[in-house]
């Protein structure tokens, strides 16, 4: 339990028997009945490069009891155990990515691994439009290091409003604007292309790398619906994460699920859910059909959505997927309410395509 160091993100109040823990990246409190009052300063005597043994014989203290409660805190995130040297590059440049890593990790070298991790890894994009360009874009600054686009449009006017192209790149490939657009945020991303709309054949009639680590499906021709259930089909097929991305919905953003397949909700899981509901809901009601209704989008509710894809693939990609916040959920925010309305959805039995594998 040596080199232990205090995390940057702990706030900590006194009070006249209790010490009090503020996570202030989660917002939670860790109460203790403590009583020493030179608790801080021990604590912070904790700088990564001291032993238990010295602070043991500075304090006064013994030995067992003082590993006893870095232990307690070290499990609790409150300690971090400083057993690797951040390099200099990463400090001068990365440090609010490092600091936020360091929440999720309980040592330096976790961290470091954890960098490492996104720049080996590889995530495919489908669909370079509202939700696809920022999420690509996003990535690429987290330091994901290798991005397949799949995408044939070429960029339109407009698409100026709510995607991440400029007024000098109407008329040419979405998929070289962006890959430009990236080696000027990320030089070390490596961007492999994919000339292609996802059609039924799409994973057939392509060479689709075998070492991708995570699919985010962001097509919505001629629906979110339509896309997600061929890419989910490969992706359950060759276990490989994916994220169904969302979009703006007559004033619903729907946040997209992610999937690890066999673990969570797959999307036909879903399916079989979303049945049930509208089978209750819409009983003697017959559905009007309207093709392509463009509805309402804008770029501050895609925003929401491509935020959040992102966020639940830097957890995927960092290998944290205790921490993912849309598996086995659908999520709506409401423009009108401010709402997130999040329904539960568990893996379902009935299910043909991870059925069996329920427990
Ligand atoms: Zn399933």
């Amino acid at each position: 339990m040596n080199n232990l160091r205090l995390r940057r993100s702990i706030g900590i109040v006194i009070t006249e028997q209790h010490v009090d823990f503020f996570k202030s990246n989660t917002r939670e409190s860790l109460l203790l009945k403590m009583n020493n009052k030179k608790i801080v300063e021990l604590l912070q005597d904790f700088n990564g490069s001291t032993t238990v043994d010295e602070i043991c014989e500075r304090y006064q203290l013994d030995a067992t009891q003082l590993e006893s409660l870095l232990t307690y805190l070290h499990k609790e995130h409150i300690l971090i155990q400083q057993d690797a040297n951040y390099p200099t590059e990463l400090i001068q440049n990365k440090i609010r990515l490092v600091n936020l890593l360091e929440d999720y990790c309980h040592s330096t070298s976790e961290v470091i691994k954890a960098i490492n991790k996104l720049s080996l890894k590889k995530v495919m994009i489908i669909g370079l439009g509202a939700v696809g360009s920022f999420v690509a874009v996003q990535l690429a600054q987290l330091g994901v290091g290798n991005l397949i686009f799949v995408d044939k449009d070429k960029v339109d006017e407009s698409n100026l409003h709510r995607q991440y192209y400029f007024e000098d790149n109407i008329g040419k490939l979405k998929t070289e604007v962006l890959k430009n657009e990236i080696s000027k945020i990320n030089p070390c991303c490596n961007i492999e292309i994919i000339h292609s709309y996802l059609n039924l054949d799409f994973f057939d009639n392509h060479d689709i790398p075998i070492d991708i680590d995570l699919i985010i499906n962001c097509a919505d021709e001629p629906s979110v619906d339509a896309t997600s259930k061929i890419v989910s089909e490969y992706a359950m097929r060759a276990c490989i994460p994916h994220i169904v991305g969302g979009g703006y919905n007559l004033h619903l953003t729907l946040i997209g699920q992610t999937i690890i397949p066999y673990k969570t909700a797959c999307f036909e899981c879903f399916n079989i859910f979303l049945k049930k509901i509208n089978d209750f809901e819409n009983k003697n009601i017959k559905k009007l059909h309207r093709e392509n209704r463009k509805l309402g989008s804008f770029s501050p509710l895609s925003g929401i959505a491509s935020n959040l894809a992102s966020l639940d693939a830097f957890k995927v990609l960092i290998e944290k997927t205790d921490k993912l916040q849309q598996t086995n959920k659908r999520i709506e925010f409401n423009t009108g309410t401010n709402n997130f309305t999040v329904m539960q959805v568990e893996r379902s039995k009935e299910c043909k395509w991870c059925g069996n594998n329920v427990e």
